[in-house]
């Protein structure tokens, strides 16, 4: 393990983290899913029991103003988008990581520069020390 991980643990991660958010170059917003569905027409195979449903159809949804709009990709568009889907999904993660890890530094800074946090000491007397930005 680096020095710098067993001084500063969640710096290290938020920097890992904060590389890998430099290399997100895009997003696709919503979600995408496989569907099976009926058709219309009578007496089709989608209707008997049990159904042959058609598809799958790569649907692809996601909320326009409000509203939800649904795409129906193909395989080769849905190949050409799945890094920026996939992207979408690990920039969540990240976010929610460095979250934790910022959390993490915080808490690592005040209980630093306030050792003794506990109530029962004077407010008048407690050393004032400055605050420092989480590490
Ligand atoms: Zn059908």
């Amino acid at each position: 393990m680096p020095d710098m991980e067993t001084h500063m643990p969640w710096e290290a991660t938020r920097r890992a983290l904060a590389t890998e958010l430099a290399g997100i170059d895009g997003v696709l917003p919503g979600s995408v899913v496989l569907r099976h569905m009926r058709c219309g027409k009578p007496g089709c195979a989608c209707k008997h029991d049990p159904p042959t449903l058609h598809g799958p159809y790569i649907q692809w949804t996601r909320t326009v103003d409000g509203k939800t709009v649904t795409r129906y990709l193909t395989q080769d568009q849905l190949a050409r988008y799945q890094e920026w889907f996939d992207n979408a999904r690990r920039l969540r993660e990240i976010v929610a990581m460095l979250e934790i890890a910022s959390l993490h530094a915080v808490e690592q800074s005040e209980a630093a520069t306030a050792p003794t946090a506990d109530h029962s000491t004077p407010v008048a007397s407690r050393r004032r020390t400055p605050r420092q930005r989480p590490t």
